[in-house]
Formats: structure tokens, C-alpha cells, sequence
């Protein structure tokens, strides 16, 4: 938005310079009426882009349509802010001044991020991470992670069976479960805590009255069953915040990385 009131407060500046837009179509569309330019005038100054009017020196200037003289170049980026902002869903694909259609390439990743297997997949990986993180700093504050697994045994009434386990080959498989346990329950416990806090945001005084009590009633009476289900339902939650968001990700990356447009050469 406030790329917006920049342009707003930068459009009349830029419709003097080119002697108005002409187009008439009243949406402020950047492209003016170049056609109609003298080109002397232009060849003059050292080119400006037509949106944010400056030069090149922080990023390339392009011709993406038939637009000409000074309104014949622009930065990638002004003109990609523009087309998502643009008010006339049509910017997204013309130019509205000349009807030039512009012409974009996707990118490797672009292609990449538009088959159904990118999001659950940077879903997994952003999971796992998550999961390696807890699990680091569980370790840091209990002294180990057998010492937190410990723990969390403990709360949930739980002595699994490869706790028992003697063998050399074992004991490294034990300690690689008890990290997922530690890491799938605290991942599970931070989920849960993040959806009540998301509910409760606007009257953190209802959390009290309606949740806070009855679930360490629960916990007080079902102990290590109800941690088991929070935990569910947590890691349930957690997830799909982290596909929401990884979604939202992929979708700011194509539109800022994962299209090209193309210039147009006479
Ligand atoms: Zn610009
Ligand atoms: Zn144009």
C-alpha cells in the first residue's frame, strides 16, 4: 500500500513529464502516450524508468511493450508491484496504454513451485528443521536428549521398549527415537500453544474462563492421555499453519522470482 501512495504522489509528477497519460482510461496506468513524444527530447536525458522515475542505477531498465520515448522503460520490479496492484485486473497481463501483451517466460522455479508437490514437500522440509531445532534445544536445556526424553516419558506414563535395549546397534537406534518422540511431542506442545494463542488473541480473558481450566483438569486427570492427544491435535494444528505459510511463500516467490518478462526489440 504504501507502494501505491508513492506512485499516486508520483503520477502527476510523471504526467507532466510526458505530457499527460492521454490513455483517458483514469486508472493512472504508468504506461502515458509515448507515441506522441518528440523523440529528440528523450534521446536527451539519460532514460528513467516510468513508474519511480529513476535511472538505472539501482536495477536494469527494460521495454516490456511498444511503448516509446519516455515511457519506454521501466525496472522489472516497479512494473510487477504495479501489476499486482493495479486496480484493472488487465495490467496484469498488457500494457493498458499500447495493448502490447507482455510477454513473460517462467522460470525453473516456477515451474517447480506450480506442480502439487512443492508446497506439501517445503511443508515436510520446514517440519523437519522445526523438528531438528526443538530437539537441539531440549537437548541444551535438560543436558541431553535421553535426559528430556526422560522427561517426557515421565509425564505421559509411558517406558517404551527400546529403553530396555542393551545391544550396541540399539542403543544408537534408541537415542534416534527417543530425538522423535522429544521433537514430535514439544513440536506437537508449541503447535497447540500457537492455535489457542491465535483463537485467544482478541480476548485472552475467554482462554481462562473456557480453556485454561478445564484442559489442566484434563491433564490433571488423564496425565500423560491428555498430553498425548495436545500433542495430536498441536502437531495436526502446526501443520497446517506451516503449509498455509509455506504456501504464501511459494506464491510471494513465484511472482518475485519465478516469472520473466520479456523485452520487445523493434
Ligand atoms: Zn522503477
Ligand atoms: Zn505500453
Amino acid at each position: 500500500m504504501a507502494f501505491l501512495a508513492r506512485l499516486r504522489q508520483r503520477l502527476p509528477l510523471g504526467r507532466t513529464r510526458n505530457n499527460n497519460d492521454g490513455d483517458g482510461d483514469g486508472d493512472g496506468d504508468a504506461g502515458g502516450n509515448a507515441q506522441q513524444q518528440p523523440s529528440g527530447s528523450a534521446a536527451e536525458e539519460p532514460p528513467v524508468c516510468r513508474i519511480c522515475l529513476c535511472g538505472d542505477e539501482t536495477a536494469p531498465l527494460i521495454s516490456p511493450c511498444k511503448c516509446r520515448g519516455t515511457n519506454a522503460k521501466v525496472h522489472l520490479a516497479c512494473l510487477n508491484t504495479w501489476r499486482r496492484a493495479s486496480a484493472n485486473a488487465r495490467s496484469l497481463r498488457e500494457c493498458l496504454t499500447c495493448g502490447h501483451v507482455y510477454d513473460t517466460r517462467k522460470s525453473q522455479l516456477a515451474l517447480m513451485l506450480d506442480s502439487q508437490w512443492a508446497v506439501p514437500v517445503a511443508t515436510g522440509v520446514a517440519i523437519g528443521a522445526a523438528a531438528h531445532v526443538v530437539a537441539i534445544i531440549a537437548a541444551i536445556v535438560c543436558g541431553s536428549i535421553g535426559n528430556a526424553a526422560t522427561r517426557i516419558y515421565h509425564a505421559m506414563y509411558l517406558y517404551p521398549p527400546w529403553r530396555n535395549w542393551t545391544w550396541a546397534w540399539a542403543v544408537r537406534l534408541a537415542a534416534a527415537l527417543d530425538t522423535a518422540v522429544v521433537a514430535t511431542v514439544l513440536l506437537g506442545v508449541i503447535g497447540f500453544a500457537h492455535a489457542i494463542y491465535i483463537k485467544y488473541q482478541q480476548h485472552p480473558q475467554h482462554f481462562l474462563r473456557y480453556s485454561a481450566v478445564p484442559l489442566v483438569m484434563l491433564a490433571n486427570s488423564h496425565g500423560g492421555a491428555a498430553v498425548r492427544v495436545f500433542s495430536a491435535i498441536g502437531l495436526w494444528v502446526g501443520y497446517h499453519s506451516a503449509f498455509k505459510c509455506t504456501r504464501s511463500l511459494a506464491s510471494y516467490a513465484l511472482m518475485r522470482w519465478g516469472e520473466t518478462i520479456l523485452e520487445v526489440h523493434d
